[in-house]
């Protein structure tokens, strides 16, 4: 399918070039001692993960540990409470293992750890999900496993700290700066820097330098994969509409990779939080401007000084103040439409899909469904796929703490 210049039956071919670029977002904005290691994992990657070996060892790993494929529910219910005239069905990530999509990319960035032969996986950590999904790999691979995490969200993520410690992860506590996630992204690096011969960095999301961006894409497309497949089996016929959440972007980079190529319409859903201003949100695709953060080029949220700015949403997952190179170049090529849903909305549709279906989503997911919601009050006809990143469980105490419990 051709759209805007762009050929997408040879799209994966292409997207990134060799020199990790998505048009021009992308690159590997790094020291040069670790422009070294990030060309060291770009070529394991483009040998070991390509080979009949990992890709089988991926594949079995994949349905006896993960429980994947996962299925795609048909929400009826949902449906019929937003008129009835579309129909609307959930990719359910929120049943792979561990609870969320993280793990299809951390399991596969911990196989090639092993096959490059390294003995421990090193990341940062904001919410503590994608830290527990790491630990999880890691304990499932013999690795070790350290967690950069700052101080001040180890106060509060206490449940995810725990979930790390006990499944054998290192959570290395930082101390300068805010004590959250910036500076636990650069104490990582920096760790790493020392340790790359051993070590191998894994990035939480569709984010930071070439070759990451692809390299979790890639892992995460066995979601897109899956999808496009069982819902042709379903239904006989494409999804008109999926949406997914956008936080760095993997969870939707995974599920739009399966239907990029086919005349179906894509949503990507940013976090409006309590609104516009700076500060209030995390919406860096519809609000940001293009800048270098984190060892790569895209659009992101910046301050006064060209920083990354603050963010805030009711999703600790999505708060990140910019969103991975691909995203950047599917919004600018028109082919994803990126659009935000905020706090109330998010909350109002956490509660709809548990009553309704008697799915508890993640407050991240629930951006998704409150737009597929929005979606099928104004559209006269057809099918919107929801990927429902993850499970709400983690969730539960926050939401009841902050908004009650709804009728
Ligand atoms: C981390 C997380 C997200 C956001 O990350 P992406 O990389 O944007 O997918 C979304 N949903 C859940 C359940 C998460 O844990």
């Amino acid at each position: 399918m051709q759209f805007n210049g762009i050929d997408f039956d040879t799209y994966f071919n292409h997207y990134p070039d060799k020199n990790g670029y998505f048009g021009r977002y992308g690159g590997v904005f790094v020291a040069d001692k670790l422009k070294a290691a990030m060309a060291e994992i770009t070529q394991a990657y483009y040998s070991i993960c390509q080979s009949r070996k990992f890709i089988a060892e991926l594949r079995r790993i994949r349905a006896e540990f993960q429980g994947r494929p996962t299925p795609i529910s048909h929400l009826e219910r949902l449906s019929d409470a937003m008129g009835g005239r579309v129909q609307l069905y959930a990719k359910r990530e929120d049943l792979n293992h561990s609870g969320a999509h993280k793990l299809n990319h951390c399991m596969g960035e911990a196989l090639l750890a092993k096959y490059m032969g390294k003995k421990k996986v090193i990341a940062e950590t904001g919410a503590g999900q994608h830290g527990v999904a790491l630990a999880t790999a890691a304990a499932y691979f013999g690795l070790e496993c350290d967690i950069y995490m700052g101080a001040v969200d180890i106060k509060k993520q206490a449940p995810n700290v725990a979930r790390m410690k006990v499944l054998g992860a290192n959570v290395v506590e930082v101390t300068h700066g805010l004590q959250t996630l910036k500076e636990a992204v650069d104490a990582a690096f920096e760790a790493y820097s020392k340790e790359y011969n051993d070590a191998i960095y894994c990035i939480g999301s569709v984010l930071g330098p070439h070759p990451f961006p692809m390299m979790v894409r890639d892992f995460q497309s066995v979601v897109g994969i899956e999808a496009r497949e069982q819902f042709l089996d379903m239904t006989g016929h494409l999804p008109n509409t999926i949406v997914a959440c956008v936080g760095g972007g993997s969870n939707a980079a995974g599920l739009f990779a399966g239907f990029l190529n086919d005349p179906v319409d894509i949503y990507g859903v940013e976090p409006l939080g309590r609104g516009k201003a700076l500060g209030d949100h995390a919406a860096s695709l519809t609000y940001g401007s293009e800048g270098v953060m984190h060892g790569f080029n895209s659009i992101m949220l910046k301050d006064a000084h060209g920083d990354p700015a603050p963010v805030y949403s009711v999703a600790s997952g999505l708060d990140y103040p910019s969103s991975g190179p691909e995203h950047a170049f599917l919004r600018d090529l028109g082919r994803v439409k990126y659009d935000v849903i905020d706090d109330n909305e998010t909350i109002d549709a956490f509660y709809k899909l548990s009553r309704l279906e008697g799915i508890i989503p993640a407050i991240e997911s629930s951006h998704a469904v409150a737009f597929a919601m929005k979606l099928a009050k104004k559209l006269e006809h057809g099918s919107v796929l929801i990927n429902l990143s993850g499970r709400g469980d983690k969730d539960l105490d926050y939401v009841i703490e902050h908004y009650g419990i709804h009728d």
